[in-house]
């Protein structure tokens, strides 16, 4: 064994990434003095960049206070009061949150949820969850079979519940027809999934599932204008609920604190992570509307779900303090002005790219997406696995960002993803953009 093995089991087995040894505000510093402008916060986690002094202070706060207590015993201040941060105003009917570790838990909890409810009500048989095609909801079973994407789904197929099934996703740049106008696309959409509750018997759906802005697999699309007020119609005309998956979208990444608010509709349970947290904790929340906690506590009195960190008192002190540094600087007005900024900067560099088929996104939630022919839209071979030679020649310039590569079947193409820090700077924005061009047109 050379000295340099690395002992932890990494995503690739054959290359050890780089040690990363401090932050800074937008930048990342590597052992080797290599200084990384974060442009996407990891994967839309960092909203308040790294080492923020006020989240820190919180944390050793509480770390000399409380590290851990289980919640089958005891409660905790930072718990309660990230919960009333969190759904204290009862946003949309949300008025309760289930504190986990991440995202994946989230997305579990919502499920089993709903499940339960549907159970405690009298409605056992409303068994199945209807998904979209362009999805990712976590990696853990549960979430992955409500997830549609194809390659993180392919090994583990025989492991994954039947109980799901997928719909054509609001994705216009490659779903639209053309020629079709964007209420005839919702329209069409509507319909297939009207059908497909009819397929299921409508009294046997639970609820539809969705990222209100597609996050990884697709490269931040936003769905059109009225889509999610006609799933929330043809849900409620059927009993089922909706659970929304913000995990990466959520938490102000749009410009307001949730993507829905922008929807004019409201879920009945939801699931946060990511900028929850910033990254200072591994942390996410199941959020729930007040009629289905209530029916739960008046019926068996109990979820039956739980982990050992659910609530974990250091997780909720930094996740609490991220939230009122967010409040107190305002920085959801900054997420929409700096957005605009950056949706400005992305067009004029890559409006007119040969290769830059889609210019996409919300607030600092912004991603463009390669085509190998604009005009007839066609990806790239994914086999090229041009994502991954623009992120290692952007690392290599000292630029972070998330691309992803496209789908075997060419439902979507190679995007690369930005989510930088809400502290970010104009001047922050002009060298991502740059670094970015840099980065595009040398993998070309
Ligand atoms: N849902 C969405 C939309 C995500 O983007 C992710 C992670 O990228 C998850 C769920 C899973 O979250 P985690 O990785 O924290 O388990």
């Amino acid at each position: 064994m050379s000295a340099s093995k690395s002992r932890v089991l990494h995503r690739s087995l054959r290359e050890t990434p780089p040690r990363a040894i401090g932050g800074e505000g937008v930048w990342l510093i590597g052992g080797d003095g290599r200084r990384v402008l974060d442009a996407s916060g990891g994967a839309a986690v960092s909203c308040l960049g790294h080492q923020h002094p006020r989240v820190i202070e919180a944390m050793s706060r509480q770390a000399s206070q409380l590290a851990y207590a289980h919640t089958s015993f005891f409660s905790s201040e930072p718990a309660e009061a990230l919960a009333e941060k969190l759904v204290g105003h009862e946003p949309g009917g949300l008025a309760y949150a289930y504190l986990v570790s991440g995202g994946s838990e989230a997305i579990e909890a919502g499920i089993k949820l709903a499940r339960q409810f549907f159970i405690e009500i009298g409605q056992p048989q409303r068994r199945h969850f209807i998904a979209r095609r362009q999805s990712y909801h976590g990696n853990t079973l549960g979430a992955l079979a409500a997830g549609g994407n194809a390659w993180r789904r392919e090994p583990y197929a025989p492991l994954l519940s039947q109980a799901f099934s997928h719909v054509t996703p609001a994705f216009a740049y490659h779903e639209k027809r053309d020629g079709e106008s964007e209420a005839d696309f919702v329209s069409r959409l509507a319909a297939e999934l009207d059908a497909e509750f009819q397929r299921l018997g409508p009294e046997n759906v639970a609820a539809f599932i969705a990222e209100p802005v597609v996050g990884a697999t697709a490269g931040c699309v936003p769905a059109p204008e009225g889509y999610f007020r006609a799933v929330r119609e043809i849900c409620d005309r059927y009993g089922a609920l909706v659970i929304l998956d913000e995990v990466m979208c959520g938490m102000g990444r749009t410009g307001t604190r949730h993507a829905w608010e922008q929807e004019g509709i409201a879920p009945d349970i939801q699931a946060i992570a990511k900028g929850l947290g910033g990254g200072y904790q591994p942390i996410g929340a199941m959020l729930a509307s007040g009629r289905i906690v209530d029916a739960i506590r008046d019926g068996s009195g109990a979820f039956q779900h739980g982990h050992t960190y659910l609530a974990h008192p250091l997780a909720c002190a930094a996740a609490l303090e991220v939230q009122r540094v967010i409040d107190d600087e305002q920085l959801l007005d900054r997420v929409k002005s700096l957005g605009a900024e950056l949706e400005r900067r992305l067009i004029e560099r890559f409006g007119n790219h040969r290769h830059v088929g889609d210019i996409r996104g919300r607030g600092l939630f912004q991603a463009i997406e390669l085509v190998a022919d604009r005009a007839t839209r066609t990806p790239f071979d994914p086999a090229l696995k041009l994502h991954q030679r623009i992120k290692a020649i952007a690392f290599e310039g000292g630029l972070g960002c998330y691309p992803a590569g496209g789908t075997a079947d060419g439902s979507s193409g190679d995007h690369v993803l930005l989510a930088p820090p809400y502290i970010a700077t104009s001047d922050d924005i002009d060298m991502i953009v740059d670094r970015l061009g840099q980065a595009v047109d040398g993998a070309l």
